[in-house]
């Protein structure tokens, strides 16, 4: 007899939350997920933009937990639309019965832990409580939309998107006229195809972003067949490499190849397509002068792709190194601003003003429109916990404790709660990684960790202070020796007016992380108080 209602509560149904319930359920310990949306997926649930695909190759956007669910599934395409990420993600939920022990249309508002019963709290919006042993957190690094508080933003009378809360029933823009504010992934991805079908597109960009194309194809049967046949050695080298991505490199800094070889390997790349552009030479993300070539050779396509001399230098990214904001991948979006009906509002020169009951005033123009699009991105990786008011130890809320930045042990637990792990936290590598790699990882180790626990008798783990300051310390030290804290981006929690910039994932690569956590839960645990 328990004297509380689950092992685990588990906050998110999206790839980490449906591979913690499995591995927490085959493991013997009962546990219980909420899933705001009403049913799983996350961001391939909630991301039904026109256009939203995956960055990463579908092959290695999968689980590979189950041998079988791996080479059963067939994906179409080298790249996987929302919509069939969102399918395999359904069969995988009905394959292992997951929606059982899933409340859909469930948002948790709050968890507190108790000192005195070493119990979890969770209250939902359904007005439900839970008590839990542990509490794990799988709600994203990009579930928390937001729109930045543009004046007049209640003043428009048409219609309003943002790309991550995107309506299931689609939409329909023909014969509309649509602005699109915000030229990050989701933008990019979304703006060639509104154009296709609306009557006029004008994009609002505030920073232009380095854009590779992604070369998407049908995947021809053989190279799957292929690939699913080496997937034990392949999974196993994505594994231990650096980003979670079987990335080929030259292996060699920029200047050490001669300049002819150097733009052929380029060529290369960008005919090939896809984020593996930036791994091309080893000093790309270190060396100021090594990025410049990669950078200056994209404004160079985009030169010769945007007919418009005017337009192609608006569309230059020229203050900021390349990769250093999340590279995008495309598929026509330079192209699409030779169209005649897609223009481009460059807020810099032309600040947005106000939005207005009608349109948008930028730069002293009124323009007019049907409906806006905000691809205005996420309050990332320490939003969709903060909009939950969790309390640790003596009432802490996390909100307050991470006031000035997150501060974690491996990315993965806190000092102060105890008995709450974070898949894909900030201070792991998460968002610069395949993410799937990163969530089977975390996983995997917080399962194991639980079992460890009951084993040995323990009922609470807590991260030490000093083990926390020196993690986070490690973290800071190693974003600092790279050119990523060079971008105001949102890694660095710079896209939120207010938010604290610290760079929040750790950038020490996928494989060294592994052997971090390997090795701590080799010694016991270490860096964890554990009674
Ligand atoms: P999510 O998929 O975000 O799921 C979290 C879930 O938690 C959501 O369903 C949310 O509703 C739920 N939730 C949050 N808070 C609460 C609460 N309080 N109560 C109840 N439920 C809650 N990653 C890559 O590796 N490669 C890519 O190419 C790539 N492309 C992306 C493109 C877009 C447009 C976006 C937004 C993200 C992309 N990502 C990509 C990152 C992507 O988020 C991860 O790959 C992966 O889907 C994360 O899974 P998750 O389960 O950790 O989080």
């Amino acid at each position: 007899m328990t004297d509380y209602d689950f092992d685990a509560c588990v906050i998110g149904a999206g790839f980490a939350g449906m591979y913690m319930l499995k591995r927490l359920r085959d493991a013997g310990f009962t546990t219980h997920v909420f899933e705001t949306g009403d049913d799983v997926g996350g961001t391939w649930y909630w991301n039904r933009y026109p256009g939203a695909r995956c960055d990463v190759e579908s092959l290695y956007y999968c689980y590979s937990f189950d041998e079988e669910l791996q080479q059963e599934w067939e994906w179409s395409e080298r790249y996987p639309a929302q919509e069939e990420i969102l399918r395999y993600c359904r069969h995988v939920a009905d394959r292992y019965n997951l929606r059982a022990d899933i409340s859909f249309s469930t948002t948790v508002e709050s968890a507190v832990y108790s000192d005195d019963t070493g119990l979890w709290t969770v209250r939902t919006t359904t007005g439900g409580e839970v008590t839990a042993r542990y509490l794990i957190s799988a709600v994203g690094c990009l579930s928390a939309a937001r729109v930045p508080e543009f004046p007049g933003l209640d003043a428009f009378r048409g219609e309003t998107y943002h790309t991550g809360r995107w309506p299931h029933e689609g939409v329909d823009f023909t014969g509309k006229r649509v602005a699109v504010v915000g030229t990050g992934s989701s933008g990019i991805q979304a703006i060639p195809a509104i154009a296709r079908n609306a009557e006029d597109v004008t994009v609002f960009q505030r920073t232009p972003n380095y854009s590779i194309p992604a070369r998407n194809r049908p995947l021809d049967p053989a190279e799957q067949a292929k690939v699913k046949a080496d997937y034990p050695r392949l999974r196993a080298e994505a594994r231990m490499s650096s980003s979670g991505v079987l990335a080929e490199t030259t292996g060699k800094g920029v200047f050490a190849v001669p300049e002819d070889e150097r733009r052929a390997e380029l060529d290369r790349r960008w005919e090939n397509g896809g984020a593996a552009f930036v791994a091309a030479f080893t000093d790309t993300m270190l060396d100021v002068e090594a990025n410049e070539v990669s950078a200056d050779y994209v404004r160079g396509k985009i030169r010769e792709i945007v007919r418009d001399p005017e337009t192609a230098e608006k569309l230059s990214p020229r203050d900021y190194p390349l990769g250093a904001k999340r590279i995008c991948v495309d598929t026509d979006y330079y192209a699409t601003y030779n169209r005649p009906n897609v223009h481009l509002v460059d807020l810099r020169t032309d600040p947005l003003e106000t939005i207005t009951r009608t349109g948008i005033r930028a730069g002293g123009t009124e323009y007019e429109f049907d409906a806006i699009v905000f691809a205005t991105g996420y309050d990332a990786m320490t939003g969709p916990l903060n909009r939950i008011d969790i309390r640790g130890t003596d009432g802490q809320p996390l909100r307050d404790k991470w006031s000035a930045g997150p501060r974690t042990y491996l990315g993965v637990a806190t000092a102060g709660f105890p008995n709450l792990f974070i898949i894909t936290g900030p201070g792991s590598p998460s968002v610069l990684s395949n993410m799937i790699v990163s969530i089977e990882q975390h996983v995997d180790w917080i399962a194991d960790y639980l079992e460890y626990l009951r084993d040995k008798g323990f009922t609470r783990a807590e991260a030490a202070k000093d083990a926390e300051d020196q993690w986070v310390g490690h973290v800071n030290e190693v974003a600092s020796a790279t050119l990523y804290p060079k971008a105001a981006s949102w890694y660095l929690g710079a896209n939120v007016p207010g938010k604290p910039r610290v760079f929040m994932p750790y950038l020490g690569g996928v494989d060294v992380y592994r052997g971090i956590c390997d090795d701590v839960a080799g010694s016991g645990y270490k860096g964890f108080l554990l009674q």
